[in-house]
C-alpha cells in the first residue's frame, strides 16, 4: 500500500483542527446532573482537588467514573446531545426516587420498573424537544429519531425494545463496579474506589480500553465497541482529569482517537485519510461500501478503519512512531496502523513545534466540524466551514461532499 504522503498538510490540519477542539470541548453535561452538581464549581469545571473527597461510600472519582462508564456505552446513534440528555435526565429522575444507580448499582435492577418508565417517558420528552431540528440538520424525518440501539452485523441499528436497550446497555456497565466490590468482598476487602483501582491497575491506558471490552471477568463484550472504550479514555483522562497515575502511559496522548462517523466523515471530506491511502485501499478495507449508504452514496464505515496497516516512506516519522509507541503505549513498533496517524501527528507537533495537543483537542476539533458544519448530506455549511481553506471536498473535488455520507 505506497503512497506519496503531504506530512505538512497533515500536521498543520492537525494542529488547526486540534485548536478548534481545545476552543470547542465536547463534555457530556455531568455538572448538570442534580445530585453531581457541588462536584463543579461554577463554570461546569470538575473540582479536581475534591475529587478524593467521600460521596457516601465511595469518592466523587469513583462516582462519576461510573456516571462516564454507562455515558460511553449509551453515546451510539444520531444524535449525541440528545444521548447526553437522556442519561443526565434519567439519572436526576432516579436519584430524586432514592435510586441510586452510580452509588448502588442493583437499584437500577431493583427497580427494574421505575428505571424503565424513567428512560421510556425522558427519551419521548426529549424527542419532543429535539426530532425536528435533528431531522432538519441531518435531512431525515422526524419519525427516524429514536436514542434505543442494539449491535448488529450491519453495524449499530436502532431498536424499539427498552428492555433490551435497558439491560444491555445501562445494565451491563452498572454492573463492573458492582461485580469488582462483590469480589472484593468475598476476599474481605473493601476500597472507596473499585472501579478506578480496576482501571489503574492497568499500566498503559491503551491496555485499559482494550480490556474494558475483552476482560474475561469484568470485559463488557458486545456492550461497548472500540470507539467507546476510546471515548472512555478520552474524557477520563484529558476531559475530566480524573487519572491518578503521573506517566507517559496515562497522559494527554497515549489513547487512539475514538473515530466516531462525525469524526471520519471529516477525515475524509478534508482529504486527511485520502493523503494517507487511496479510495481502492478504503475500498477493498470495506471503509467505503459503494452505494449502500443514504440515498444511493457510498456509506462510510469508519470503525473498519482500525488494524490497517500502512506504508510511510519517512524516516523521521518511522522513528516518531517507534519512540512514540514505546513510550505512550509500552509497545514494540511492528507496523505503522492508520488509527495511530493522529498521535504521530500530535506527539510530531509537541516534539517539533512545541505545541501541545491532546488527542481529545483533535477529536473534539472533528466534532465540532462534523456536527457544526460538514454534516452528514450533500449540502454541508462549507461555507462558514473554518477549515474550508484547506479541506479537498470543497477546494478541489466536490464528490468526496455529494457521494459519501455516514
Ligand atoms: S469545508 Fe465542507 S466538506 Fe470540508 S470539512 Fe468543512 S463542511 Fe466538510
Amino acid at each position: 500500500m505506497n503512497k506519496m504522503i503531504e506530512w505538512d498538510f497533515l500536521l498543520n490540519f492537525t494542529e488547526q483542527v486540534s485548536f478548534l477542539g481545545r476552543k470547542h470541548k465536547e463534555v457530556p453535561p455531568i455538572h448538570h446532573v442534580e445530585v453531581f452538581e457541588s462536584f463543579f464549581n461554577e463554570n461546569g469545571e470538575i473540582k479536581k482537588d475534591e475529587l478524593s473527597k467521600r460521596d457516601g461510600k465511595f469518592t466523587r472519582r469513583e462516582i462519576i467514573t461510573r456516571y462516564l462508564l454507562v455515558n460511553v456505552v449509551l453515546d451510539q446513534g444520531p444524535d449525541i446531545i440528545g444521548v447526553r440528555n437522556l442519561i443526565k435526565d434519567v439519572t436526576t429522575e432516579l436519584y430524586r426516587q432514592e435510586i441510586r444507580i452510580f452509588h448502588r448499582p442493583l437499584d437500577f435492577f431493583k427497580e427494574l420498573g421505575i428505571s424503565i418508565d424513567e428512560i421510556l417517558a425522558i427519551h419521548e420528552k426529549i424527542k419532543k424537544s429535539r426530532a425536528s431540528l435533528w431531522a432538519k440538520q441531518n435531512k431525515t424525518q422526524t419519525t427516524k429519531y429514536n436514542l434505543f440501539f442494539a449491535q448488529s452485523l450491519r453495524g449499530i441499528i436502532s431498536i424499539n425494545q427498552v428492555l433490551d436497550y435497558a439491560i444491555h446497555r445501562w445494565g451491563v456497565p452498572l454492573c463492573v463496579p458492582l461485580l469488582l466490590e462483590r469480589d472484593l468482598e468475598k476476599e474481605n476487602k473493601i476500597s472507596e474506589e473499585p472501579l478506578v483501582d480496576y482501571i489503574e491497575s492497568f499500566d498503559y491506558a491503551e491496555t485499559m480500553a482494550n480490556q474494558l471490552k475483552n476482560h474475561e471477568r469484568y470485559g463488557l463484550g458486545s456492550a461497548i465497541g472500540d470507539k467507546a472504550c476510546h471515548l472512555f479514555v478520552k474524557m477520563y483522562i484529558s476531559r475530566f482529569n480524573l487519572v491518578r497515575k503521573n506517566s507517559p502511559g496515562w497522559n494527554d496522548l497515549s489513547y487512539e482517537l475514538p473515530f466516531d462517523s462525525n469524526a471520519g466523515r471529516v477525515l475524509f471530506r478534508t482529504g486527511f485519510l485520502l493523503n494517507l491511502v487511496t479510495k481502492d485501499h478504503l475500498k477493498q478495507w470495506e471503509i467505503i461500501r459503494e452505494g449502500t449508504g443514504k440515498r444511493g452514496t457510498n456509506y462510510l464505515r469508519i470503525t473498519n478503519l482500525r488494524n490497517k496497516t500502512i506504508n510511510i516512506f519517512d524516516e523521521q516519522k518511522v522513528k516518531y512512531y517507534k519512540e512514540f509507541f514505546k513510550k505512550h503505549f509500552g509497545k514494540r513498533f511492528q507496523k505503522v496502523k492508520l488509527q495511530h496517524i493522529p498521535n504521530i501527528l500530535l506527539y510530531q507537533l509537541l516534539e517539533d513545534r512545541g505545541i501541545h495537543f491532546s488527542v481529545a483537542d483533535f477529536d473534539d476539533g472533528l466534532i465540532y466540524i462534523g456536527t457544526k458544519f460538514c454534516l452528514n448530506h450533500d449540502h454541508p455549511k462549507c461555507d462558514q466551514c473554518p477549515v474550508n481553506s484547506i479541506c479537498m471536498g470543497y477546494n478541489q473535488d466536490k464528490s468526496l461532499i455529494t457521494d459519501y455520507t455516514t
